[in-house]
């Protein structure tokens, strides 16, 4: 159930409305049949609102579970990054089975013990104790910024940990600055990750999954 609350919270952040169950589907790899069934248990909870044809949506009580999910998910990940020596492109699936299964004391602590931090390893903001809504602000996506442009990497909202790996590897990861070189007309972009001698290029699909903001630096100050 808390899976379910999650996935819709998101898919809804994401499609700013309501999500339709063929999306849950994709999203937790199940049947629709099996999402159909789901979403009527979670209605007769009070925890989503669901009409037929019209979507599905979370209700205020189904929003604080799955806040609190996410807020266990990521605290997790961070923790398994910063103190266990996880990489990144592991914590994901490690914290979807331990997120089910942490108190609220341990995850307080958690909290507390890694200074309360505002995001996770993918850049992705950590809801706070009191889980008002996560100011999830939709970012600018590095294909959207042109060539010569410097941007810092915000986040990386991509769990593929064989995709994760391969931008480490090519210094793409939030908190790292990159230029942008080249946007093809086929579907590529190609960037110059400041900490590495050679451009980078990637599927527009993944430079989509990536934001980044402006900086003020000047580009011509790149090697
Ligand atoms: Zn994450």
């Amino acid at each position: 159930m808390e899976d379910y609350l999650k996935a819709i919270y998101v898919l809804q952040a994401a499609a700013d409305g309501n999500v339709k169950t063929s999306d849950i589907a994709t999203q937790l790899d199940v049947k629709p049949p099996t999402v159909t069934s789901m979403l009527k248990k979670l209605a007769e909870k009070n925890l989503v609102n669901h009409e037929a044809y019209q979507g599905v949506e979370v209700t205020p009580t189904g929003e604080s579970v799955a806040l609190e999910v996410i807020r266990h998910h990521r605290l997790l990940e961070a923790y398994l990054t910063e103190e266990l020596g996880y990489d990144w492109s592991e914590v994901h699936d490690e914290a979807d089975r331990l997120e089910h299964h942490v108190s609220e004391t341990f995850i307080d602590r958690l909290a507390t013990r890694l200074d309360e931090p505002q995001v996770d390893p993918h850049g992705d903001p950590i809801p706070s104790t009191d889980l008002d809504p996560v100011e999830d602000p939709s970012g600018t996506a590095l294909i959207d910024f042109s060539v010569d442009e410097t941007v810092i990497i915000q986040r990386v909202r991509n769990q593929d940990p064989e995709i994760l790996r391969y931008l480490e590897a090519n210094g793409i990861k939030p908190g790292t600055r990159v230029t942008i070189k080249e946007i093809t007309p086929i579907g590529m972009i190609s960037v110059q990750p400041h900490s590495c001698e050679t451009t980078v290029s990637l599927p527009t699909s993944v430079a989509r999954s990536i934001w980044a903001q402006q900086t003020d630096e000047a580009s011509t100050s790149v090697p």
